[in-house]
């Protein structure tokens, strides 16, 4: 008898943020793969529950171990923080199933990403249309991450800048910054939250002249904004074009 693989999003790390489908998939397994601090979250919730935990970088092999147990037919599940397809553990699982030749069976729970986190905690700046950029470059090559921030910087779209600065790529945000000031306003505002829905949050609006690439580290997601957004007391939200449209009266 095959077992079966959930892989599912977390969410952002507050049980309010969790979805109840997670929560059922994470109470009908029985063995739970993940990396520590996305376990640390639901350890508490389940401590009943087998852990292993792993390091970061070792997708591949989570997602091998996760194949031989549900193989063994145990019910496993293979978390990410926010959604597993984004960024996530989802995609190195189904690679290392085609890789084997597995027919174990598997879901994807969804969960609240990064982006829908920190755009609520800034306001509502991805309400146009909107691109997600990663700064590291140890899957993609730099040439290609610094190429797709400049298409981006170019077409005045809003982007969310994920995975911004880490410590084995601590220079590629400052140079992402640098190709956005060549076509965008120093004025355009920017949203920079770290922690979001878990301890130590914080959310800050700036602009992109203002950024310190230096206070910046892997707990945080950007928002550049575009020619449209705008700070709205403590908030930041990009107008979708209804002004140009209409005409709005209070
Ligand atoms: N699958 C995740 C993303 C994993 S990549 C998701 O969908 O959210 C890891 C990056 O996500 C981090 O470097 C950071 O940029 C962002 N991130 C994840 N959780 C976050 C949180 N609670 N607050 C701010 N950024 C977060």
């Amino acid at each position: 008898m095959y077992g079966k693989i959930y892989i599912i999003g977390i969410g952002p790390g507050s049980p309010d943020h969790m979805t109840p489908a997670a929560r059922k998939a994470l109470a009908s397994s029985d063995v739970i793969i993940g990396f520590s601090l996305y376990v640390s979250f639901v350890r508490e919730e389940f401590p009943e529950k087998k852990y292993e935990i792993s390091g970061m970088q070792n997708e591949l092999a989570r997602a091998r171990r996760a194949i031989d147990l549900a193989d063994q037919g145990m019910t496993v599940a293979v978390i990410s923080s926010g959604d597993a397809g984004i960024y996530g553990i989802a995609a190195p699982t189904l690679e290392m199933m085609q890789r084997k030749g597995s027919n174990v069976e598997v879901e994807i729970v969804p969960g609240i990403s990064a982006l829908s986190s920190a755009a609520s905690l800034l306001g509502s700046p991805l309400t146009n249309d909107f691109a997600v950029i990663s700064m590291s470059d140890l899957l993609t090559p730099l040439e290609v991450v610094m190429k797709r921030a400049e298409i981006f910087a170019k077409s005045d779209i809003v982007t969310v800048i994920y995975n911004p600065r880490g410590s084995r790529f601590p220079d590629n945000l400052r140079k992402a910054i640098d190709i956005f000031a060549k076509y965008r306003d120093p004025n355009t505002v920017v949203g920079i939250v770290r922690n979001a829905y878990r301890e130590g949050q914080s959310v800050k609006i700036t602009k992109l002249s203002e950024i310190v690439p230096e206070e910046i580290d892997m707990l945080t997601t950007v928002i550049v904004g575009n020619s449209e957004t705008f700070v709205y007391r403590d908030m930041m939200a990009t107008r979708r074009g209804y002004s140009k449209k209409y005409s709005i009266d209070a």
